[in-house]
């Protein structure tokens, strides 16, 4: 499907830039992240462009996501990862920098250098039962 020609994952899977691709299926594709956080770091995108979590169509949610625990087994397979991160970013305050919904598949090394960025700490139950009741289902 042709997607916004601004969109760089777009003119990959248009053959208009080059990606390193590992892994492909009718409905989505993974190549490699060009700045890998880890050592095999690859992104898993659908054929069809959509902008975010908020916007994919459901049957590409889940082609992507079925993608993303293919790669998963095969970095702790193959890589000798002793684990794996999924991380999607939706919008900018969520660190999105590329519009066009991926999911990264991040090895993890017991001795690789990444980091939590939050530092856990006992919430307050206020606060979360006040969310809670914002967000639970009506
Ligand atoms: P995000 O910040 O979650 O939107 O992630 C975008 C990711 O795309 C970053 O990890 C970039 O390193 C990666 N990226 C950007 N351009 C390319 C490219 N041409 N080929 C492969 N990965 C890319
Ligand atoms: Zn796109």
């Amino acid at each position: 499907m042709v997607g916004d020609h601004d969109c760089i994952f777009c003119k990959i899977l248009a053959d208009e830039l080059p990606a390193r691709i590992v892994d492909q299926d009718e409905r989505t594709v993974a190549f490699m992240d060009i700045a890998p956080a880890t050592r095999g770091h690859a992104l898993v995108i659908p054929r069809a462009h959509s902008r975010d979590i908020l916007e994919i169509d459901a049957e590409d949610l889940e082609a992507v996501a079925l993608a993303a625990q293919r790669l998963a087994g095969r970095v702790k397979e193959r890589l000798g990862a002793d684990g794996v991160n999924l991380l999607n970013a939706c919008g900018p305050a969520a660190w999105q920098t590329v519009y066009h919904f991926h999911i990264h598949v991040i090895p993890r090394y017991r001795d690789d250098p990444l980091r939590l960025p939050w530092i856990p700490s006992q919430g307050n139950p206020e606060e979360i039962e006040a969310a809670a009741q914002e967000l639970a289902g009506r």
